[in-house]
């Protein structure tokens, strides 16, 4: 007699799932992360109900060859890495192999695309936990187009703990606003219900830059905020500091971004915290948009299935960096906290 089985895989996908996808917005960032990946310069977004509904990324990257396709949705599929010593300094988003094998396993998937040298597009389509991939040729320049249609529809639990319409959309708008402040050089388009809410051309002169921040935190943020770049070592920080006088309620206009990927850390955190101590009333929210750059080496982003957090190799080295380079741009714009600070 036995009592232990082997899970089948697309079950097992579906459970490993919770990690990855808990709502539109995760499958959003992790399609869109795939198009960057693969070098693609115009993406476009297109969700229907918040994406509960339908999401539908069109990108004009290097494409997934036919062979590949089904692969492409299988666990632990991945082009990225091949070694483990890739993972010591990997520099692309993706790596785990795991997005298109989770998301497919709880929604209705397509995934087309054509290569550069293929002489024709195909497409590949899944349903639910059971189904083997089906492929069939399609129409498509290079690049890729992947559509997710009816999120959760064979896991009603987790279906249930998706808010109205507009909370997803609101989700989801974050993740763009995200990769779009880390991706400069890419055009992002997204509509939602047919509507263009976003339009981000690609932006290259600082100019450039300081307008695609001002349409994704508001002009106000950008008139109130100051510009650092400062380098120690082989570490970069640059962004836009905002003034004391930009202090929020919330902390909703706070972007950090580690070697091009949106980070929530504690020691980040803390550090920012530290720099804004003297200048901020109690119960205010400073906003930023920073870029720390640094030798991939030197971080670890295998912390967690979403990437999110990330653990620094010498954590004292990138604290005083942040916390010695937002005091001095904050000390030169306020010149009391200069004062406050060297007492
Ligand atoms: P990962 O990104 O961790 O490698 P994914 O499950 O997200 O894993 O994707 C699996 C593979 O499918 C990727 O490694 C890549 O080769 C291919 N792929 C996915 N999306 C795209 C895309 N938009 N363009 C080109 N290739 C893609
Ligand atoms: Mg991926």
């Amino acid at each position: 007699m036995k009592r232990i089985s082997l899970l089948s895989p697309r079950l097992a996908n579906q459970i490993a799932a919770g990690e990855v996808v808990e709502r539109p917005a995760s499958v959003v960032k992790e399609l869109v992360e795939n198009s960057i990946d693969a070098g693609a310069t115009r993406v476009d977004i297109d969700v229907e109900s918040g994406g509960v509904k339908l999401i539908k990324i069109r990108d004009n990257g290097s494409g997934i060859l036919k062979d590949d396709l089904a692969l492409a949705l299988s666990r632990h599929a991945t082009s990225k890495i091949t070694e483990l010593e890739d993972l010591e300094a990997v520099a692309s988003l993706g790596f785990r192999g795991e997005a298109l094998a989770s998301i497919s396993s709880v929604s209705r998937l397509s995934l087309t695309a054509n290569t550069e040298g293929q002489t024709e597009a195909w497409s590949v389509r899944v349903e639910g936990r059971d189904m083997e991939p089906v492929l069939s040729p399609a129409s498509h320049p290079t690049g890729t187009t992947i559509e997710v249609r009816d999120l959760f529809y064979n896991t009603p639990a987790r279906r249930k703990f998706l808010r109205t319409e507009k909370t997803e959309f609101g989700h989801l708008e974050e993740v763009i606003k995200r990769i779009a402040l880390s991706h400069f050089d890419i055009n992002f388009q997204l509509r939602h219900n047919q509507r263009v809410i976003h339009q981000l051309r690609s932006a290259h002169s600082a100019l450039e830059k300081d307008r695609r921040v001002a349409t994704v935190c508001g002009p106000a943020f950008l008139e109130q905020a100051v510009c650092i770049d400062a380098q120690a070592g082989d570490m970069r920080l640059w962004g836009w500091v905002g003034l004391p006088t930009f202090s929020r309620s919330q902390a909703d206009l706070q972007f950090f971004f580690v070697n091009g990927r949106v980070i929530r850390d504690k020691l980040v955190s803390h550090a920012v915290r530290q720099a804004y101590r003297d200048v901020l009333y109690n119960g205010r929210h400073p906003a930023f948009v920073l870029y720390l750059e640094l030798d991939p080496a030197g971080v670890d982003v295998n912390v967690h299935p979403t990437k999110h957090e990330v653990r620094f190799r010498d954590s004292r080295a990138v604290h005083n960096f942040l916390f010695s380079q937002l005091h001095h741009a904050l000390a030169e714009v306020s010149p009391e906290h200069h004062l406050i600070s060297q007492n």
